[in-house]
Order: structure tokens, then C-alpha cells, then sequence
């Protein structure tokens, strides 16, 4: 049946369309344009958007969990409720993100993601994000980790076992391009259609350049553990801060959430790469969704307690944030409210761009004729009203 969206402001790619409306069929977008255009179509369902914003429905293309599920837990629970409560907050389309050891942890998390199957009303899974294991997080020991760790180095045998594990549900991964061995790894799943990312790495600004000629084309959260200006001999050098500024054909995320970046290096971020190739991204934790409080989080097998405050999720001791908990309308509120970005251009970074990085441009993240109708109605505080997944109102 045809559903028949009207009375709503359209957040096209490049503006705001007031007075629009929106014809669905067969849980795609049919038709669109302003409302007294529209074509009669006699028993249409009638969808009455009380005036709100018309959105494509959010891709969150990095997140670990939400509302007490964590996907760092390969368990089916776990991922319905953290694609619960991103669902709750607009995002109809996620990369979920585990960090995965070896190959049977890969197969546990492809079983959990499968043993979703049959739930109704949670957002489409895309393919897995693999955050790591190969890691640099440390500036001081930057490259001396490859003596220390055993995933300071790519073996082939590891991320093969793995990517076999996972069954073609892999879509982006990410390394530290400094380490052995990891532009052979970018190069091998780069022609497996992976997309390699840069991330958790102190590279310097020419180990980046080769890092993309190896394959890798994203670099992931903008400013968090990664490297900047160093010196050495006295001779100043760039590193992935600046590489993501400067080099015109990367991806680049950013945790919009207000903390783990304020509101002008957000602003710089927009400046320097513009509105095609950043994307908004929450990098939630499992904690996302909770109110204010002490809680205990297992990371990495260990309990740790955390504090929620402020918006954001912080150590006992709060000199460090342990995770956002920031959700898909959160974050475009962030870069309208604090940023003092459009609408319509928030809403791309966290619709039209990340469609684009994973391949998917004019199926999903846009309101454009042939496109899924995953669907979010947004009030004048950028607060979600109502989500659609196909065309069907989920919430
Ligand atoms: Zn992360």
C-alpha cells in the first residue's frame, strides 16, 4: 500500500524543503516534493507529520553498544538492545563494532548478529565494523609495541581465520598503518571489498600517504588516540590530525557528542573536510541511553566502574572518558545547536556520507526516489518523534 508522508519540512542533501511530502511504495521512496504537487493516489495511507522534519533515517557507522547491550558481547541480547536504543534515537542503519581476537570470536559475533533474526523493530545491520587488534594507542611507545604484543604485527593467518569467520559480514576495518605487516593487511581486504580505516595509530603524515595507497580511505574518531605535530631534530612533522584535515579523499569520522570534541574543533573538522567526507558517529558504549550515575562496565574482561555525567562517560577518577554515550539525534543536535552547522548539512554527515563510504549511495541515507524509506521524523529541537524502517513506523 502506498503511504503518503505530508505536512513536513524535507531535509534534502543540500537544504531544508518546507511545505514538502513524501509517497512510499513497496518500502521505497516513490515520489517527493511540495505537498501541493503531489500526485493523488486514491487509498493512500495518510501519514500526518505534524509539521516536524522529514530525515533519512541515521547510519551510525561506528557504535558499541547502547541501552545495557554491549556488541562486545557476542550474544544475540546484547545486540537487540543496542540496536533498541539506537533505533530509539533515529538511527535505522548500523555498522555494529567489536573488537574480535581470533577467529571464533568472529563466528560468536556473527552467530549473535544472525540470532536477531526474527525480532521486529530494530535497525538494519550493514556489516560489521572491526575496531583493532592492531592497535598503536601509545605515543610513547608508538612501534615498540610490535615486541610487547602479539597483535602489534598483521599476520595473515590471524585476519584471514577471521575474515573467513565472518562470512562476507565485514565491512570496514580498522588498523594503525605504522605497525608490520598492515599495509600487506589493508591491500588484502581492500580487494575482498573491506574498507580499510585508519585508526588507534601514531603514524606520522607520510606513513598516512602510504597508508592510502595500500587502500586504506577512512580515518576514524578525528583527534581520539591518534597522532599530531611532532618533532623530531627540531624538524616539525604532521601526523593523522593533520592528514585528515588535508588530504582531500579521505572519510573521516568524528564523535559529534559535544565532549570527546568541542564545538570548535567540530567546526575546524567541517572546515578543513567539508561536507562530502565527514561522517558523525556516537562510538556509544553500552552505558548509552542510561541517565547520570555510577555504573560498572566490563571492558575487556575487567569491571571497571564509570561515572555518566556531563554527557559523556568518564574513569573513576575522571582525568579520562571511557566512551560516548551519545545516540544519532544527539549528535546532530550537537553540530546544529554547538556548532551552529544547518540542519540539512548535520544530517548528511550522518546520512548521504556514511551511505556513500560503505557503497550505498541513492539506496540508503537520502531522500531521493528508488531509496529505502528508512525514515526519521525530527521536532525543532532536533529531538526524534517517530522512526520508520521501509516505510513501516517502528517507533
Ligand atoms: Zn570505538
Amino acid at each position: 500500500m502506498t503511504k503518503f508522508f505530508h505536512n513536513c519540512t524535507l531535509v534534502l542533501p543540500d537544504q531544508l524543503l518546507a511545505n514538502g511530502a513524501l509517497l512510499v511504495d513497496a518500502g521505497k521512496i516513490s515520489w517527493l516534493g511540495l505537498e501541493p504537487d503531489a500526485p493523488k493516489v486514491t487509498n493512500a495511507e495518510k501519514i500526518d507529520c505534524s509539521g516536524h522534519y522529514l530525515a533519512p533515517g541515521f547510519i551510525d557507522v561506528h557504535a558499541h553498544g547502547g541501552g545495557g547491550g554491549s556488541f562486545m558481547n557476542p550474544v544475540a541480547e546484547d545486540y537487540a538492545k543496542g540496536f533498541r536504543m539506537h533505533l530509539e534515537h533515529g538511527v535505522t542503519s548500523l555498522t555494529p563494532t567489536p573488537i574480535v581476537h581470533s577467529a571464533d570470536e568472529m563466528k560468536q559475533h556473527v552467530a549473535a548478529v544472525r540470532g536477531m533474526a526474527g525480532r521486529e523493530n530494530l535497525p538494519h545491520f550493514l556489516g560489521f565494523f572491526l575496531e583493532g587488534p592492531y592497535m598503536a594507542d601509545d605515543p610513547a611507545k608508538g612501534k615498540e609495541l610490535a615486541t610487547e604484543s602479539e597483535f602489534a604485527k598483521a599476520d595473515p593467518a590471524l585476519y584471514q581465520a577471521i575474515v573467513t569467520a565472518a562470512e562476507g559480514t565485514i565491512v570496514r576495518w580498522m588498523a594503525a598503518p605504522e605497525l608490520p605487516g598492515v599495509l600487506e593487511f589493508g591491500r588484502a581486504i581492500r580487494k575482498l571489498g573491506i574498507i580499510p580505516c585508519i585508526g588507534h595509530s601514531q603514524a606520522t603524515f607520510t606513513e598516512v600517504k602510504a597508508a592510502k595507497l595500500a587502500g586504506f580511505s577512512s580515518v576514524i574518531h578525528l583527534y581520539s588516540v591518534m597522532s599530531t605535530v611532532t618533532r623530531q631534530g627540531g624538524f616539525r612533522r604532521g601526523g593523522v590530525v593533520e592528514a585528515a584535515l588535508l588530504l582531500d579523499d579521505l572519510d573521516v569520522e568524528i564523535i559529534a557528542d559535544g565532549c570527546h570534541l568541542p564545538p570548535e574543533l567540530i567546526s575546524l573538522a567541517v572546515k578543513c573536510i567539508g561536507y562530502d567526507r565527514l561522517m558523525l558517529v556516537s562510538d556509544a558504549t553500552s552505558l548509552a541511553g542510561y541517565p547520570d550515575g555510577e555504573y560498572e562496565m566490563e571492558i575487556f574482561g575487567k569491571t571497571m566502574k564509570i561515572i555518566l555525567e556531563d554527557g559523556v562517560s568518564k574513569s573513576p577518577d575522571r582525568k579520562f572518558f571511557a566512551g560516548s554515550i551519545a545516540s544519532g539525534d544527539r549528535l546532530v543536535r550537537t553540530v546544529c545547536q554547538q556548532a551552529g552547522q544547518p540542519l540539512w548539512a548535520a544530517v548528511r554527515m550522518l546520512t548521504r556520507n556514511p551511505a556513500h563510504h560503505l557503497g550505498l549511495s541513492g539506496r540508503k541515507g537520502e531522500l531521493v526516489i528508488g531509496a529505502d524509506a528508512d525514515l526519521v521524523l525530527l521536532d525543532d529541537a532536533i529531538r526524534t518523534q517517530a522512526v520508520f524502517l521501509s516505510g513501516r513506523q517502528v517507533i
